[in-house]
């Protein structure tokens, strides 16, 4: 209603600047209808206004606006000069170009700049008590100001750069360019932190020191100083009538001085201090010159972008503005018309529109929480996109025909017969929903997740058993050679007389042994095929492969899932992972596969005390060590290793095993790292095993899956530098028989940042391992979490998991409902939906191809 207030005041003076309207207007008509308004001949006729409205010239422009306003006069009321408007309408129906209508005009305010510099400055506006902003004025004295840009042409889209849209000046493009947005989209899509209104004005006399506000003020004087320390200080000396207030800049750029003169009249924000002699000041405010025309940094909510504030920052407002009016429009709609209709969502314009300027009187806590009906909007269409990918995805599995597998409750007795303990009532009910997945048609995936020491071994080792009892063979993928090797182990410990042979695939086996394993795969001798990511060679071949368990996921990415599903004929897939999930996270990034939870571990297990201690507190540390060592038990001592100082990790962990083989003399101290052999490795790892070492100094390998229940104390060196839920899966090393158990967190507190001291003391709070990944959700952010680090990152730019819970909810929902009524997207109706779903997942995940 605004920009047609402004275009119809003072006989239609304002129609011809009007830029963007047809946007605008269409936009309105857009809202309407979702408010419910009746599509009668008042709204279609607005539609049809909008679309011409931008191209129309100053003269038929005028006869447009009395057009527009009858029709908005039937809709809704209206302002009076716009009534006054539509009243000519009625007058003159032809509605043609007709002459001004022939009202005296209210007197003009009369510009500051054209007063002569001699005369003395212009009254100062009247002082009154907090009051909106003004509006633009009318249209002022000829020359002053510059006339707005004109609209950019149609050729212009959200994906033309930056660097080709006229008008956005260096600075704030720079600063948008720095930040990777490079075209005009990309900038759309660059948020506010935050946003400020800045639409009511104060009395210079009323704003309280400490406080932001808002003035509007005449320019009395303006000086160049220099500092005593020699720094340029811009000092403006301007008054509202009520008070004096100085406006001092600090390191103005030189335009700055140019950009006010004595007698302008000046909107000022910022934060009032005190200056020399308790008069008020200003430091650094932003400024504008009180002007007609739509302002981007005042008479608004305006937003602050991220990063500090800084001179650029009202341009980039600017250029922020003119990409919302002018392009954000021109976004296309990508979510089916129903769903948005169905959850009540902004269009995609409108939503960007809003998300940087909100309207007038928005709810500024909302915004800060992006609670808003624009974010709303955005951070649902972010999660949609994802789980239509995922949702077709699992769609394009299911498609395919499956093997049919014998889990019957007498193939699952004979299965379990094999392990050597009863199974919890928690691996009893993931394996039936895994038996029931079996013996459907449809390719079985699945996710199982279950806390450090929960069991999940001996799930995957009942399912590879059912698949192997079925005939087929199965593979088992862990992220370690050591792993695999324990778990190679472990299974044909559990196996043994049953006369079905384990292969192990991977660097352990090497030379001739390694050849046979392959072979036995090849010949199907083996039946289970144990090994890290070397079972996706091309040259791991199966004879008859049906079930693939993938232990540990995240440190597989999805790719590698995938390459290994295509080596059977279209084998089940089970994924496993120790990482508990939050179900945002496994919604969002899981969610095509299907998911089962382990809940409680095995009986007699005892709870890992966790305490942390300062460098100082060593020796505290290493007599624990000791009296367990005196009692019989095994220890863990763990370094940090990353690649960025790998040399001097590797430096610590060695000197460390060294400093401790004599403190601990004469228990045997072992030292493992991954830079060592296989057989090494392996060597040190059977050592441990067996207790002949009672002290294993080790870097991070040792933190997947490996199970000594002898070993009862760990320390962790550097605990600062660890991740939180890699210090978790690292504590399930420990606690894993039935005596008491310790982890000893040794960190360089004092340098720690708040995050990892919140990390620590949260892993010393709880063994919770939901509740961990949730603090660890918070503090990190998806992609850490995931362990891949493309994975989470870049997915989600808007949505956050840890808050935007119940969106996630229902754009899951619209996005399954959509893919089971239209697989292909082929409806004419979607084609837009499908378009952006390539687009936003070329190349990243292969989330948009099926299967
Ligand atoms: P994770 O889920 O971390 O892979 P594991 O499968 O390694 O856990 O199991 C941890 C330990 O608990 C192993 O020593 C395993 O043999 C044992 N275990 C697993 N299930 C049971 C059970 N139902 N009863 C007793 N011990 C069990
Ligand atoms: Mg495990």
């Amino acid at each position: 209603m605004a920009p047609l207030r402004f275009a119809v005041k003072d006989g239609f003076a304002g129609a011809g600047r009007l830029a963007g309207f047809s946007a605008t207007l269409r936009e309105a008509v857009a809202r309407a209808r979702s408010l419910g308004a009746p599509d009668g001949a008042a709204l279609r006729g607005l539609q049809a206004e909008a679309e011409r409205f931008d191209g129309l010239g100053g003269d038929a422009r005028r006869g447009a606006l009395i057009r527009l306003a009858g029709h908005l006069s039937s809709l809704i009321e209206v302002p009076g000069e716009v009534a006054e408007a539509a009243r000519l309408g009625t007058v003159r129906p032809s509605a043609g170009p007709g002459p001004a209508p022939q009202e005296a005009a209210p007197p003009r305010r009369t510009s500051p700049r054209t007063a002569s510099p001699k005369a003395p400055p212009p009254a100062p506006p009247p002082a009154q008590p907090s009051r909106p902003v003004p509006a633009p004025t009318p249209p002022a004295a000829p020359g002053h100001p510059p006339p707005p840009p004109p609209p950019w042409g149609s050729s212009i889209t959200l994906d033309t750069p930056l660097a080709d849209l006229p008008g956005v000046h260096a600075s704030p493009r720079a600063l948008l360019e720095e930040r990777g947005r490079l075209t005009a989209g990309q900038a759309l899509e660059f948020w506010p932190r935050t946003w400020q209104d800045r639409t009511t004005l104060r009395r210079i006399a009323e704003l309280p020191v400490g406080q932001e506000g808002i003035v509007l003020a005449s320019v009395q004087a303006v000086r160049q100083r220099r500092m005593r320390n020699g720094r340029a200080m811009l000092e403006v000396s301007v008054t509202d009538g009520s008070a004096p207030l100085g406006l001092v800049f600090f390191n103005a750029p030189p335009w700055k001085e140019k950009q006010v003169k004595p007698g302008d009249t000046l909107l000022c924000w910022g934060k009032v201090g005190e200056g020399f002699g308790g008069r008020k000041q200003m430091a650094n405010p932003e400024l504008e010159r009180h002007q007609p025309g739509d302002s981007a940094n005042f008479s608004r909510i305006v937003p602050i972008y991220p990063g500090p504030a800084g001179w650029q920052h009202p341009a980039l407002r600017k250029v922020m503005k003119r990409l919302c009016d002018e392009l954000a429009p021109r976004a296309p709609e990508d979510l089916p018309a129903a769903v948005r209709e169905r959850r009540r969502l902004l269009s995609r314009g409108e939503a960007l529109r809003q998300a940087h300027f909100p309207a007038p009187g928005s709810d500024l806590v909302a915004a800060a929480a992006r609670a808003t009906p624009a974010f709303r909007r955005l951070v649902f269409e972010e999660f949609f996109f994802l789980q239509l990918g995922l949702a077709r995805r699992r769609r394009g599995v299911k498609a395919e025909a499956g093997i049919v597998f014998e889990t019957g409750p007498r193939a699952m007795a004979a299965a379990v017969a094999r392990l050597p303990f009863g199974l919890t009532g928690s691996q009893q009910k993931v394996l039936a929903e895994i038996a029931r997945d079996m013996a459907r048609p449809e390719p079985m995936n699945r996710l199982l997740q279950g806390d450090v020491g929960s069991g999940k071994t001996a799930v995957a080792f009942v399912a590879a058993l059912l698949a192997v009892q079925s005939g087929w063979q199965a593979a088992l993928m862990a992220p370690t050679e050591i792993l695999a090797a324990q778990h190679a182990a472990t299974l044909r410990r559990w196996l043994e007389g049953s006369g079905i042979e384990v292969a192990l695939i991977g660097a352990l086996a090497r030379g001739g042994a390694q050849k046979a394993a392959r072979e036995a795969v090849r010949s199907g001798r083996a039946r289970v095929a144990v090994g890290t990511h070397a079972l996706l060679e091309e040259s791991v071949a199966f004879e008859r492969l049906g079930l693939v368990v993938v232990d540990e996921q995240h440190r597989f990415g999805v790719m590698q899932r995938a390459s290994l599903m295509a080596k059977g004929k279209r084998p089940d897939v089970l994924v496993m992972t120790a990482t508990p999930i939050p179900r945002t996270l496994a919604l969002a990034f899981y969610g095509d596969l299907d998911q089962s939870k382990i809940t409680e571990l095995p009986p007699g297990r005892s709870p890992v005390e966790t305490r942390l201690f300062g460098e100082s507190q060593r020796k505290k540390v290493l007599d624990a060590v000791q009296a367990e060592l005196a009692a019989g038990r095994q220890a863990y001592v763990v370094y940090p290793l990353v690649e960025e100082s790998e040399k001097s990790d590797l430096a610590d962990a060695t000197s460390g095993a060294e400093t401790l083989g004599k403190s601990f003399a004469p228990h045997a101290v072992g030292l493992l790292h991954g830079r060592m052999k296989g057989e090494e490795k392996q060597a040190v790892m059977e050592a441990f095993r067996r207790g002949d070492l009672k002290v294993l100094v080790a870097t991070t390998v040792i933190e997947v899956g490996v199970d000594v229940p002898n070993a009862t104390v760990m320390v962790v060196e550097h605990a600062e530098r660890f991740g939180l839920s890699q210090l978790h899966q690292l504590r399930g090393r420990v606690g894993r028989g039935a005596a008491r158990s310790s982890c000893l967190l040794l960190a360089q507190l004092r340098q720690a940042g708040a995050d990892a001291r919140e990390r620590l003391q949260a892993l010393c709070a709880t063994q919770d391992g939901f509740e961990l990944a949730r603090v660890d959700l918070k503090l990190r952010g998806p992609g850490e979490l995931l362990g891949t680090r493309q994975s989470g990152q870049a997915l989600l730019e808007v949505a956050d998991l840890y808050r935007d819970e119940a969106i996630l909810d229902e754009a899951r929902e619209e996005a399954f409902a959509l893919v089971e009524a239209d697989p292909d997207l082929a409806a004419p109706e979607h084609r837009a939906t499908a378009r952006a779903l390539a687009q936003r997942w070329a190349g990243r995940l292969s989330l948009a191809q099926v299967g």
